[in-house]
């Protein structure tokens, strides 16, 4: 819960910033969906990169470089890539527990995951793959891990 607030507060301050950084450009461009055209929002492109600097953002929405997709778009082709996932290995198993996960079950858990990184997981023969964060914490309570190290040790 504690982590969500300061989230939205980072947030809440950067739009601030942001709108301020706006004024000040002449050129600031309105932005399309490169598949269905609707127009995109730079405020929405920000509550989903919050991670990213004011000044990158800034800099990936008015460079010509880069294509734009909106969320609906974005989720079509995750799906799509996901159907590519799951042609190749359809399913895997949980370390903790041993029950069965195919793609789509394991990255609605994973969500915050990106399509890149699902895919280096889903392929690595020697990541552990868990249903939850329970069987994960299991697992590695268990084996007497501290949760810190949970991200470097699950690679090996
Ligand atoms: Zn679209
Ligand atoms: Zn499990």
């Amino acid at each position: 819960m504690l982590i969500k607030k300061l989230n939205n507060a980072t947030l809440w301050n950067k739009i601030q910033k942001l709108r301020e950084i706006i004024k000040s450009i002449d050129n600031f461009k309105q932005r399309k969906c490169w598949n269905c055209s609707k127009e995109l929002n730079i405020y929405d492109f920000l509550s989903d990169n919050v991670d990213l600097t004011l000044e990158y953002l800034i800099k990936l929405w008015q460079t010509d470089l880069v294509e734009f997709h909106c969320c609906e778009c974005f989720k079509n082709l995750k799906i799509k890539e996901l159907e590519k996932f799951n042609m190749q290995i359809d399913t895997r198993t949980c370390s903790f527990c041993k029950k069965q996960l195919n793609i789509y079950e394991y990255s609605k858990y994973y969500n915050y995951l990106k399509i890149g990184e699902l895919k280096s997981i889903w392929f690595d023969e020697n990541h552990k793959i868990f249903c939850d964060k329970i069987c994960l914490r299991k697992f590695y309570n268990i084996k007497g891990i501290s949760p810190t190290r949970i991200k470097k040790i699950s690679k090996n």
